[in-house]
This record gives C-alpha cells, structure tokens and sequence, in this order.
C-alpha cells in the first residue's frame, strides 16, 4: 500500500470529455489545450489518450519538444509563440506551429531564412488586453505576414475570451463583434472559444475550438460542476488514513489551534499536504470523501497531512482510502473552499504524487 498520494487518471473519462466537445461543436476541429503538464493530468499520456484530437496547443517551447520527444506527431500550437529568432528553425524542425502576438516576432519572421515555411497563427486582443496584436495593427501585421517567405500561405486568425465563464456578461459578444467586424472578408480559419465559450457560446465555435479544463471532466463555471454539463471527471487524488486521535470537547487541532472540537471526538490524519499540492488555505470544513461519507476538514493544512473530524461514533481505520477529489467529491467544491479555481488546484499537484493511468 502507496503512504503516497495517487492520481488516478481515467483516460477513458478523456476520450469521452472530448466526445463531449464534439457533440458540442460539430462543425469546428479541436484544438486540445495541454498547457502546464495538460493541467497537471500528465501531458504525453493525456495527447496519446487524446489522438482523436485535429491538433494540441502548450504555452511554451519546452512543453511541445517534450510532446515530440513523447512520440506525439500532431500539430502542435505555441500559444505563447517564440521568444526570439534563434528558435525558428527548431519550431520548424519540429513542425510547431507558432501564435505571432507582437512586432518583435513579426520582425523575426520578416528576417528569417529557413528551409521551409511555418504555420502562423495571428492573435487579436479583442477586448482581454493580455496577449495579442491591437485592432488598430491587424491590417499592418496581416499583411506583412502575408509578405513573409518564412510564413506558409493561410494565415490563421484567433483570439482569447476574459469571460467566457460568465454567461450572463455581454463582453464575450463584444469580443467576438469585435473580433468579427476586423476580419470581416478574411478567409482565414478562425479560433476563439474555450471550454466556457464552448458550452455557453455556440456562435463563438468558428472553425476551431480550444477546449482545456473541460477535457479533464470540470465545469469552467463557478457554481456548476462538470458533470451538469455531462463530462466525466478525469482524476481522482487518493491518500490514506495514517492516524487516528481521540480529542475532547474543546480540544485544538494542527497549527495554530486553528480548529477546536464542539464536542468529544475522532480526528483522523490523512497523509496529503500542501507538499503534495493539497491547497494550504482550504477552510475548515472544506470535504473530503472517506468510507462512503464526507468528513470535513478540521485545522490548517500542514505539508505532509491534513486532519479531519470523523465524529464521535467513528469506525475508520488505518489505512482507509480518502479522496480529496475525483467522481465522489467535485474537484470545483473543493476549489471553492479554498478561494481558488480548479486549474489552480491540479496545477499545483507536485512530483511526490505518484500518477496512475487507467
Ligand atoms: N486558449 C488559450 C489561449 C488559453 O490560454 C487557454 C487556457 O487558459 C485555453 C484556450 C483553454 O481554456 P480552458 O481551460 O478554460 O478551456
């Protein structure tokens, strides 16, 4: 028996997330977003799990040469693109596929001398101001691009939704206006829509989506879970019971004496932490699944454990199974009970977590 904490990963809960994305947006292709090690799921075996995918996208070079090395010959995006000239010709050995976002790239493309041509896509800032070339500079870049012989033909157009997660804003619909009128006449393949803009959006769909969060069963929604919209969750993190303590009524618990029993009691220890990527500021109460119930988190997350009231009438034993989440307990509750997102949360899974792929 692993003292370690498990991810299990339900490759087949994948597949059927990006069934899920299909169904959703027929007429689109997708675009798998494996960013920060595919959200903390594992990155090569979630793009091996995912070959029905048309191509993947990663934030940076280092993620997608680590796809390559993994055997993954998909078209691959870098969402971020490149940082200087020096990486062309090892995007194009590679067959990555690079956003073009500022000038600085856009001279780098200009001046380059390659064997052979690369696959741009050109981001517009359609109202999120993070990443992407203004409004007002896409006649300038779209042409120049256009000009470059280090360019193929058929540039690529996409953008980047800030709220695509709150159905009821108007500024998705702005963007996308926004977004619309600039390219209007432009045939170019066209690519705005995350998982939130996928399932709330369908008019923001174009010809490819860009679905990362949902893929791993999770609701991009503050206050629904995955499964509302009929996707499968991906990982379950398990540990196990390593102590069990008898505390009377009144009695503090972990640092600080953060929790104090109402009444006389068992706490158990379970061998998870924030080391492992367990989130420090959950609150007291926050679930955790044991034995077929929900017991409640009581005092402060230590590194290595954390502690839960099992109530006075007890029966769990050592080595009892706990999850911290998965199919039994949503992943978005136990977010929210630490004041952060999912993405947060499986980001922060650490190496001591053994990962297990079913
Ligand atoms: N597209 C871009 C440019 C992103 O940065 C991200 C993730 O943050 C995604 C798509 C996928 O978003 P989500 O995980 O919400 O589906």
């Amino acid at each position: 028996m692993s003292r370690r904490p498990v991810a299990q990963i339900n490759l087949q809960a994948l597949q059927h997330n990006l069934a899920r994305v299909r169904q959703l947006a027929p007429q689109s292709q997708v675009l798998a977003v494996l960013k920060a090690n595919a959200y903390g799921h594992g990155l090569v075996r979630v793009a091996q799990a995912l070959s029905d995918a048309d191509a993947f996208a990663v934030a940076r070079i280092d993620e997608a040469l680590a796809l390559r090395t993994g055997g993954i010959v998909k078209p691959i995006v870098l969402l971020e693109g490149f940082y200087e000239a020096a990486e062309l010709p090892l995007l194009l050995a590679n067959n990555l596929q690079t956003v073009v976002h500022n000038e600085l790239q856009l001279q780098a493309l200009e001046q380059a001398a390659l064997d052979g041509q690369l696959k741009v896509w050109l981001k517009i800032d359609s109202g999120m101001h993070r990443l992407g070339i203004e409004p007002a500079q896409f006649d300038d870049f779209y042409r120049r691009l256009w000009q470059c012989s280090a360019v193929l033909p058929g540039i690529r157009l996409m953008s980047h939704f800030c709220c695509a997660d709150e159905p009821g804003s108007d500024r998705t619909l702005q963007q996308l206006a926004v977004f619309t009128d600039l390219i209007a006449g432009k045939a170019e393949q066209r690519s705005l829509a995350n998982s939130a803009a996928i399932l709330a959006f369908p008019q923001s769909h174009a010809e490819w989506v860009r679905p990362g969060l949902m893929l791993h069963g999770i609701s991009p929604f503050i206050d629904q879970i995955g499964t509302a919209h009929h996707l499968q969750p991906v990982m379950r993190l398990s540990s196990r019971l390593i102590a069990l303590r008898k505390v009377r009524a009144g009695e503090r618990v972990g640092y600080g004496g953060h929790w104090q029993a109402a009444c006389d009691t068992t706490v158990g220890v379970i061998a998870v932490g924030y080391g492992d990527g367990y989130p420090r500021h959950a609150f007291n109460g926050t679930p955790v699944w044991l034995n077929g119930r929900e017991v409640p988190l009581a005092g402060r997350v230590s590194m290595d454990m954390i502690t839960v009231d099992l109530g006075p009438n007890a029966q769990d034993k050592l080595g009892d199974e706990a999850v911290l989440w998965g199919p039994e307990l949503a992943i978005e509750r136990v977010a929210a009970c630490a004041a952060t997102i999912p993405y947060e949360l499986l980001c922060n899974i650490t190496p001591r977590v053994d990962y297990q792929y079913l």
